[in-house]
């Protein structure tokens, strides 16, 4: 993993993924959508990888949310970044 800020941000995730504050499908969510906007991280040829060790690691389903529910957390997503 190259990038410092998506390091940092997988980082407060993968804590509230363990308190139970945050679904680990929602962390795959926010993760994928960190890389969408983010060229250090397009630029990482091992993140994909990295990516799913992680999704491995907390458990969350290959399936993501459906775009109701990413839509209904819209308020809480803008708090976590
Ligand atoms: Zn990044």
């Amino acid at each position: 993993m190259q990038c410092k800020r998506l390091r940092t941000l997988a980082r407060e995730w993968f804590l509230k993924v363990r308190e139970d504050a945050l679904a680990p499908a929602r962390m795959m969510e926010f993760i994928h959508r960190h890389v969408r906007q983010c060229s250090i991280c397009q630029a990482d040829p091992d993140l994909p990888q990295e990516i799913e060790k992680i999704r491995e690691f907390i458990r969350a389903p290959e399936v993501l949310p459906s775009v109701q529910e990413i839509s209904e957390d819209i308020e809480e997503e803008k708090v976590l970044l």
